[in-house]
């Protein structure tokens, strides 16, 4: 099993980070969350085709995190011989939202369909929605063949509803929190998980720039600190920050730099701390 940092940027444009998106492979199978600016080719760069993911997993429909859903489902489509069905999971809304970009694709998809005769209809999205449980339970199991998929609520309000994924093979496990602030749905899928990837802000360098809309980010995401407790709390492996915001510096040892945010969580959190780029392959268990 292993994770591959497709994208780990945020809404913040980056020459360097594409909008979030994570993939996780076990054994040929391709599990993508989230799907942000760029994914498609952060998918074909990690050497996986958009006809090989098996499932879509959302975990908000913040617009960074589905921008390229709609290049996803087209490029999918026109590329299965014969096209697949695109099976997602999400919150509730994510079967409005598959229906109003479907709509939104609409021209295109008739004009393929009118000159492609082995293309007789339009691309098949099957939609799954979850809030996962509330009842303290690890969460709602949506998968269960080989690959154990759990959902579980997490807290990114006023965005609501919003979700995190575990995903349990052999005895090894990977969490996909998503933008939240600690919560029992991300303690439930944490406690004992091989790797936790986590959104992450910096409170202490935000709260020190005078935008109201950039200090509007801080009530609703995990800061260094936050993610590194839930990490210990959960007794998980290693910790992965991601969707730095603001971006991490280009050197590593330089302020804002890698090694600080590092630091940081080691604080509070004793196992292993990364900071990815993209498409930077991490091993889930041994
Ligand atoms: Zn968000
Ligand atoms: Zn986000």
């Amino acid at each position: 099993m292993e994770l591959v940092m497709l994208g780990t940027g945020s809404p913040l444009p980056d020459a360097r980070r594409a909008g979030p998106a994570q993939l996780v492979g076990v054994d040929g199978r391709w599990f993508l969350i989230d799907a942000g600016r760029g994914c498609l080719m952060r998918l074909v760069a990690a050497g996986v085709a958009p006809t090989a993911v098996e499932q879509l997993l959302v975990t908000h429909l913040h617009s960074d995190h589905v921008t390229d859903v709609n290049d996803l489902i087209t490029t999918r489509w026109i590329g299965g011989l014969p096209p697949a069905p695109l099976p997602v999971v999400g919150p509730p809304g994510t079967d409005q939202f598959v229906d109003d970009t479907l709509q939104m694709l609409g021209p295109d998809i008739a004009w393929r369909v009118g000159h492609h005769d082995d293309l007789p209809s339009g691309p098949e999205v099957t939609v799954t929605e979850t809030e996962g449980t509330t009842d303290g339970s690890i969460g709602d199991v949506l998968l269960d063949d080989g690959v154990r998929i759990t959902a579980a609520p997490t807290d990114h309000r006023p965005v609501h509803p919003t979700v995190a994924y575990r995903l349990d093979v052999d005895g090894r496990s990977v969490v996909l929190g998503g933008d939240s602030v600690p919560c029992d749905g991300l303690d439930a899928l944490c406690a004992g998980a091989d790797v936790y990837v986590q959104t992450v802000v910096r409170d202490d360098l935000i709260s020190a720039i005078p935008l109201p809309r950039l200090q509007d980010v801080l009530d609703y995401h995990s800061t260094v600190a936050d993610a590194a407790r839930t990490a210990a709390r959960g007794g998980v492996g290693t910790l992965v920050l991601n969707h730095c915001v603001p971006a991490p510096g280009v050197d590593p040892d330089g302020p804002n730099g890698r090694a600080e945010w590092l630091a940081m969580a080691a604080e509070h959190f004793d196992g292993e701390i990364l900071l990815p780029d993209d498409l930077d392959r991490i091993p889930v268990g041994g």
